[in-house]
């Protein structure tokens, strides 16, 4: 049993929609006081609405530097402060290099990889008042680990964020704030799901544990990871992929 976040002031970036909504619910079922942020404020409204618990909504692109700190001021003005930063958001659009238009590849990477150090820039003063600071990022298998056709950009950034996270752990130490990263494999998602059928199928069928992961899987991780047991991790990167990247071979699977 983890010590209690309950009271905790959160921000879930990305947390209308899929994965961010997973780790708003379970921060949320946790007592936890949510601000769940996407640029499409009616969603986040009703993601909100239907985790309950105080969560509330915000509207703000993490690409933008004045929505970011707009965003982590809403948190404490309505929270009393911060000490949670789930920076999350992210999109994946699957285009081979060939097909990319070079405007694409920079919405990926200022969406994913900007947007994180946006966020995190944006929420450290508050997080510095915080006794628990505790930045947790979204990042993946691909890119860090995997690869998959039609996502360079996507990849490139994912690997960023972790780049990312090696120094700025460091310079966050200071304030006793640690940040760490979750690496999903395939989690069902509504982003996931514009993927198609026969995508899912074919990735379940290559995944140890036969399965597409859920939203919540990843809202445990992150959970665990800003929790008071966590308090000695810093830098450091969970892989919830139901053993998606260990096969060396289809045979391994048989
Ligand atoms: P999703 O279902 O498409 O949801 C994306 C969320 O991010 C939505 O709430 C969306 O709301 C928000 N968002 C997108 N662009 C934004 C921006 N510029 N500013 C603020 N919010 C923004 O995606 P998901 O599958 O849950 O993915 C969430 C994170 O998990 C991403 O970082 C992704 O790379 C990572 N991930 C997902 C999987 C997977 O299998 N699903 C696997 C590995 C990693 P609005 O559109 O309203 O802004």
């Amino acid at each position: 049993m983890l010590t209690s976040i309950s009271g905790r002031s959160v921000i879930v970036t990305g947390g209308s929609k899929g994965i961010g909504k997973g780790i708003a619910r379970v921060f949320a079922n946790q007592g936890a006081k949510v601000l769940v942020v996407g640029r499409t404020l009616s969603d986040a409204e009703s993601c909100a609405k239907e985790i309950g618990n105080g969560a509330s909504a915000f509207s703000a692109d993490v690409s933008d530097w004045k929505q970011s700190q707009a965003m982590a001021a809403a948190a404490v003005e309505r929270h009393g402060g911060l000490d949670i930063l789930c920076a999350n958001a992210g999109i994946f659009p699957q285009t081979t290099i060939e097909k990319m238009e070079p405007a694409e590849w920079d919405l990926v990477m200022n969406t994913n990889l900007k947007g994180n150090f946006l966020s995190v820039k944006a929420c450290l003063p508050a997080l510095k008042k915080s006794d628990q600071g505790r930045v947790v990022l979204t990042s993946s298998i691909t890119g860090p680990v995997t690869g998959f056709p039609g996502w360079s950009h996507y990849g490139a950034s994912k690997s960023g964020q972790l780049g990312f996270l090696r120094t700025a752990c460091i310079e966050l130490a200071k304030y006793n704030i640690t940040m760490n990263a979750v690496m999903p494999g395939n989690i069902g998602t509504e982003g996931l799901d514009e993927l198609g059928a026969d995508y899912i199928a074919t990735m379940a069928a290559s995944i140890p544990l036969k399965k597409i992961g859920v939203v919540e899987d990843i809202g445990n991780a992150a959970l665990f990871l800003a929790s008071k047991e966590a308090n000695y991790i810093t830098g450091q990167t969970i892989i919830v992929d139901g053993g998606q990247i260990l096969p060396e071979s289809l045979e391994a699977l048989e």
